[in-house]
């Protein structure tokens, strides 16, 4: 679904990501960790072309987005993206807001993406919410309808952004349990994440970003039991 080939990124001359390699199949649940400034918000940044790599490749289902023959926003409207801050758009509702993409882009008729928004909705727990102003719902509720408006455009990759880092602490869970859930239902999934508990849990693949490469990678029990790099070791002992 993806694969990424010896991505370099620099700004200026501080070289941000040093030749990273990573393929990640269809259903799996890759969860990103790492120090800040590692790199990992860059690296996903890079895989949806809101960054411009030096070099390297990425592919997103078999495209390779540097060719400037294949139509980038084709390619994302495949990959959907929740980031920290959720950035509903305040001037329609919840439901206006999840069907605005499908039907902007011609993707669904406004019936269709009707039904898919309210469907999403669903899934996140907030059906009661589809006519509310989405600036009067909680943070967490925010994040569920940021992602219930990705999910609408049913991607074929999610990437995820620290989406409950802004979050206050009581609303975490529900946000961790709705990707839980799409990770469940076979959801390819790359998520930056600081909840080690949710990357334990959910992930097939850990991955450990630092200083621009991934020092270690490996499941759950191999990085969280068994970590082999002194700075995955480090990393670990500060976070958990
Ligand atoms: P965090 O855990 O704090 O979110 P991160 O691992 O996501 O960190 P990045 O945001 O990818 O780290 O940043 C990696 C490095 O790239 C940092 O040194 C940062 O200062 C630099 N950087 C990121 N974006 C830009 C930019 N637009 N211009 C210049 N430098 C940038
Ligand atoms: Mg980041």
């Amino acid at each position: 679904k993806v694969q990424v080939k010896d991505l370099h990124k620099s700004y200026g001359n501080n070289e941000v990501l040093k030749g990273i390699d990573l393929n990640v199949k269809p259903s799996e649940v890759v969860c990103m960790i790492g120090p800040s400034g590692s790199g990992k918000s860059t690296f996903l940044r890079c895989i949806n072309k809101l960054e411009e790599p030096n070099s390297g490749h990425v592919y997103v289902d078999g495209y390779d987005i540097a060719d400037p023959r294949v139509d980038i926003n084709k390619v994302r409207q495949n990959i959907g993206m929740v980031f920290q801050h959720f950035n509903l758009f305040p001037n329609m509702n919840v439901l206006q807001n999840i069907m605005l993409a499908p039907v902007e882009l011609g993707k669904m008729s406004r019936d269709e993406a009707k039904k898919a928004a309210i469907h999403y909705l669903k899934l996140v727990g907030l059906e009661d919410k589809a006519g509310a102003n989405p600036m009067k719902l909680s943070g967490g509720q925010q994040q569920r309808v940021a992602i219930a408006r990705a999910l609408a455009m049913k991607p074929d990759v999610m990437l995820f952004d620290e989406p409950t880092s802004a979050l206050d602490p009581e609303m975490v869970g529900d946000v961790l349990e709705v990707m839980k859930q799409l990770a469940q239902e076979g959801m390819t999934m790359i998520v930056v994440t600081h909840e080690m508990g949710f990357a334990k849990q959910v992930a097939d693949r850990v991955v450990f970003f630092h200083d621009g490469d991934i020092r270690e990678q490996g499941t759950p029990d191999q990085i969280f039991e068994h970590p082999q790099h002194p700075d995955t070791q480090n990393f670990l002992r500060k976070v958990l």
